[in-house]
């Protein structure tokens, strides 16, 4: 738990968020500022704050983090239709919050542009 994050404080019901999943290690809530129909972020609830900062002791956590993720897709009616799962790490990743999250988007056909 770090004092000043945000999904830190969203893991321990601090700050309201629309939760649509939860477990010992993960919890899993409406984004905010959607970007498609289904826009969720799947948070584990320790703090890490990047991709970058994954250790091999994170090894066994960000494999369950997947599980949860299937899971999820398929309690949200996604699973066949097809969804994206998206890591955005640090500034030109477009990362804003530093506190590790995957994004779950889904709900139409997603475009993939040239970046
Ligand atoms: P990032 O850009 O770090 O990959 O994603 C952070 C995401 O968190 C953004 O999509 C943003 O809309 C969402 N977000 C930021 N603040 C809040 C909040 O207070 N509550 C919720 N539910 N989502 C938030
Ligand atoms: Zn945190």
């Amino acid at each position: 738990m770090m004092k000043d994050c945000l999904f830190c404080k969203i893991a321990k019901k601090e700050i309201p968020s629309d939760i649509v999943y939860e477990d010992e290690d993960f919890i899993s809530f409406k984004d905010i500022n959607p970007i498609a129909p289904l826009h969720l972020l799947i948070v584990p609830k320790k703090h890490i704050p990047s991709i970058n900062h994954l250790t091999p002791e994170d090894k066994e956590l960000i494999g369950r983090l997947f599980l949860v993720a299937k899971k999820i897709a398929k309690e949200q009616g996604v699973a066949e239709r097809g969804y994206r799962l998206i890591f955005n790490v640090g500034k030109e990743g477009g990362q804003a919050i530093e506190h590790l999250h995957l994004h779950l988007l889904g709900g139409k056909t997603l475009s993939w542009s040239k970046y």
